[in-house]
């Protein structure tokens, strides 16, 4: 099988980086064109970017010659780690000349027209592109949305969900490259992230949103509340979640629940997919960043600490990987289902 030419936009950032290590050996998708700002633009990779993931970077991308993000690209499938302040125009630049453009990106997830994908939870969303014309833009979501919903995915379908608090603990990388300043982090905990939290309370009912006859999305009737916060963690982003159901589950059906969902991605196989989703910890010490973000390659989510709640129905806390799952892996993923579903033409 020949592969499918794709270009990064945003490069050289903290995503852009992620995208590159994880598609050095992708068996369905060849990563020839990288794109990032004009302060990069026309000098080697390995000269503009600041390279900070644990693999070396691979040969062929440390010379290739970093390009402007203007549509001139040859590859027509494009993934964006582009920084949000820009990634608007950019992002629509490209779909208007008919390329196919999927984004980690806040700027399009709300767009009436554009899926906001989690394969696991939604890939019947898919079928929103007929309303777009010419190239597409598909959006993954926040990168703690993606492990949150994937977790209240089975429970929602099984059991109802009428609300949902939810505190975050997120790591530095998700702040991009340089990101939050080392005397801010360091020794410290920050209870703010801008915008973050207006994303965890509305993203999520049009991931869970039901696809009406004319391809657009009902959202889904869930209040949910999120306090989110910077910590002095690397990577791996831990929420703790309370939920109140609308039939009240045993703890063993929410385990039988979570530990038995499979979706679209297990059934096709494809080649970035978690082969379980979900993983329950029944230890009390678990889930944490260190020992279980990078469970099933970063693309599984972990769950623990699952208890009665004496304001809600039960109480949990969720892990997931904020640059893999959360970001390059989990919209990889989204090509590859895309692929699957000849949506890459
Ligand atoms: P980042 O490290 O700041 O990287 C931003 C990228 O955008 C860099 O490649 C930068 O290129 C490029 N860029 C900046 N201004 C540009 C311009 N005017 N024209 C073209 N390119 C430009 O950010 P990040 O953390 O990778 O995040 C990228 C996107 O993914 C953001 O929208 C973010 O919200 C989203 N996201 C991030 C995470 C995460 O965990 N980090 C998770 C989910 C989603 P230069 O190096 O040339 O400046």
């Amino acid at each position: 099988m020949s592969k499918i030419n794709v270009a990064v936009l945003g490069a050289t950032g903290s995503v852009g980086q992620k995208f590159i290590e994880l598609l050095a050996n992708h068996p369905w998708f060849e990563l020839i064109e990288v794109a990032a700002s004009n302060r990069s633009a026309n000098k080697k990779y390995g000269e503009a970017a600041n390279w900070f993931m644990q693999t070396q970077m691979p040969d062929k991308i440390k010379n290739m010659e970093v390009k402007e993000c203007i549509p001139n690209l040859t590859s027509k499938v494009v993934f964006s780690g582009l920084d949000s302040g820009v990634a608007g125009e950019i992002e629509e630049n490209f779909a208007k000349a008919g390329y196919i453009v999927i984004s980690n990106s806040k700027n399009h997830r709300m767009d009436e027209n554009v899926p906001l994908m989690i394969p696991e939870v939604n890939a019947d969303h898919l079928a929103m592109l007929k309303n777009q014309s010419n190239g597409y833009i598909v959006t993954n979501p926040n990168c703690s949305t993606i492990g949150m919903v994937t977790v209240l995915k089975p429970l929602y379908d099984k059991f109802g969900i009428e609300k949902v608090n939810v505190v975050t603990m997120q790591a530095i990388s998700g702040a991009g490259y340089p990101g939050v300043p080392s005397l801010d982090i360091y020794d410290n905990v920050v209870p703010f992230i801008d915008g973050e939290e207006p994303k965890l309370e509305k993203e999520p009912l049009k991931i869970l949103g039901k696809l009406n006859s004319s391809n657009k999305i009902d959202l889904a009737d869930i209040k949910i509340s999120a306090q989110c916060n910077r910590v002095a963690v690397i990577d791996g982003h831990t929420e703790c979640v309370q939920v109140k159901f609308k039939k009240k589950p045993t703890k063993e059906e929410i385990i039988e629940a979570l530990t038995s969902y499979r979706s679209e991605p297990q059934k096709l196989n494809l080649p970035t997919a978690p082969k379980q989703p979900i993983h329950y910890f029944e230890e009390n010490k678990y889930p944490q960043p260190k020992t279980h973000r990078n469970l099933e390659g970063g693309m599984a989510v972990s769950v623990g600490r699952l208890r009665e709640c004496p304001l809600f129905d039960y109480k949990f806390v969720v892990l997931s990987h904020n640059t893999i799952l959360g970001a390059a892996g989990g919209t990889i993923l989204i090509a590859e289902l895309m692929k699957d579903k000849n949506l890459l033409k």
